[in-house]
C-alpha cells in the first residue's frame, strides 16, 4: 500500500475528456491563504519558539505559498501561543510577492499591527448570536460597531482588510444557521469595508451541497464571488469535499493550514483545519495550479510535527512522508 502511494499520485492522474458538467468550469488557478502559523499554531497545545515560527513561515514561502497569515494581535492572555506577535512580525524575512496578513481583534490590535508595518489585516466576526457573545463578548448586532473603527482606520492607512466569518454552516449552541443570516453578516462586513470575506465552517459540520448552496445564495444577493473565500474544518472528514464544492460554486480563494495544524479553542469537538497538502494534492489532480511544491510542503509539515511532538493529521503528509522509493 505504501509503495503504491509512493509510485502513483495525483500527478499521474488524467481526467480525460469525460469530465462531468459540474467540473467543466473549474478555475485554472486557486489562491491558497495559508493559515498554519496563525490559526494552526494558536490551536496547538505545544507552544513553539519565535525562531521555529520564523523558520516555518520561511519554509512555507519556499514551498510556493504567497499568502501566509503570520500571527494574531489578540491579547496574549487569550492566545498565549501567539504572545510573541510583535517580535515575530518585526523579524519576518518578508519577500517580494508574498503577503503576510495578521489578525486584529480590535483597535489596540490594529495599533500593534501598524507599529510593525503590517500591510494586510483581518477581523473576525460571527454569523451567530451565541458565538458572537462567547467569542467577542458582543451581541450579533453590537459586533459591527466594534469592527467599524478598526476597519475604517485600517483602510485609511492603506491596508487591505479581510473579514473572517465564523459559524457559517452550523453552530454548536444554535444548530443550523440560516443562509439568510450568513448573507446578512457578509453584507455587514462588506459595508464596513472588508475586501474579502472568509466563510468559516468553524466546527466542521457542513456538507458539500450545503456549502455550495450558501455560497450561491450569497452570490445571488449581489456579493461578487471573487470576494469570497472558504475556510473548512475537518471534524467530520468533510473539509476537502466542502472546499471542492465551494470551488465548483465559484470560490477561488481557499484557506488551508500546512499539515492540518489547529482547530478552534472556543468550540470543543472541532478538529483541525483543512490540510494544505490535502488541498494541493486534490487540486493538482484536477489540473488546478496553486504554485505550491507539494514535496517541499510535506517536508515542512513533517519538520514542524517534530517540534509539536506529534505526527501530522494530514493524510497526504502521511502518505508522502512515509512512502518508500521503489
Ligand atoms: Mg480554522
Amino acid at each position: 500500500m505504501t509503495r503504491a502511494a509512493a509510485t502513483m499520485t495525483s500527478d499521474d492522474n488524467t481526467t480525460g475528456s469525460n469530465v462531468p458538467e459540474m467540473f467543466r468550469s473549474l478555475p485554472n488557478r486557486i489562491r491558497i491563504w495559508e493559515v498554519g502559523p496563525r490559526d494552526g499554531l494558536q490551536n496547538e497545545a505545544t507552544a513553539v519558539s519565535t525562531e521555529i515560527k520564523l523558520e516555518f513561515i520561511d519554509r512555507l514561502a519556499d514551498a510556493g505559498l504567497s499568502v501566509i497569515e503570520a500571527t494574531s494581535f489578540v491579547h496574549p492572555t487569550w492566545v498565549p501561543q501567539l504572545a510573541d506577535a510583535d517580535a515575530l512580525f518585526a523579524a519576518l524575512n518578508q519577500r517580494a510577492g508574498v503577503v503576510y496578513p495578521v489578525l486584529v481583534p480590535n483597535e489596540r490590535g490594529l495599533q500593534r499591527a501598524l507599529v510593525v508595518g503590517a500591510s494586510d489585516v483581518a477581523v473576525f466576526a460571527s454569523a451567530t448570536e451565541t458565538f458572537a457573545r462567547k467569542n467577542l463578548n458582543r451581541t450579533y448586532d453590537e459586533q459591527w460597531a466594534m469592527f467599524e473603527p478598526v476597519v475604517a482606520q485600517a483602510r485609511a492607512e492603506g491596508l487591505t482588510v479581510r473579514g473572517y466569518l465564523s459559524m457559517c454552516f452550523g453552530d454548536p449552541w444554535e444548530g443550523s444557521v440560516a443562509p439568510a443570516r450568513v448573507v446578512d453578516a457578509v453584507q455587514h462586513l462588506r459595508d464596513l469595508g472588508c475586501g474579502e470575506i472568509s466563510l468559516g465552517d468553524t466546527i466542521g459540520v457542513g456538507t458539500p451541497v450545503q456549502v455550495a448552496a450558501v455560497i450561491t445564495e450569497i452570490a445571488e444577493a449581489g456579493v461578487p464571488i471573487e470576494s469570497l473565500a472558504i475556510h473548512c474544518h475537518d471534524t467530520y472528514g468533510q473539509a476537502l469535499a466542502n472546499t471542492v464544492a465551494a470551488i465548483c460554486a465559484g470560490v477561488t480563494t481557499v484557506d488551508a493550514s500546512a499539515g492540518g495544524l489547529g482547530g478552534c479553542p472556543y468550540a470543543h469537538s472541532a478538529t483541525g483545519n483543512l490540510a494544505t497538502e490535502d488541498l494541493v494534492y486534490a487540486l493538482r489532480g484536477m489540473g488546478i495550479d496553486t504554485g505550491v511544491d507539494l514535496d517541499q510542503l510535506v517536508a515542512t509539515s513533517t519538520w514542524m510535527a517534530t517540534h509539536l511532538g506529534r505526527p501530522s493529521p494530514s493524510r497526504v503528509v502521511r502518505a508522502l512522508a512515509t512512502s518508500e522509493t521503489p
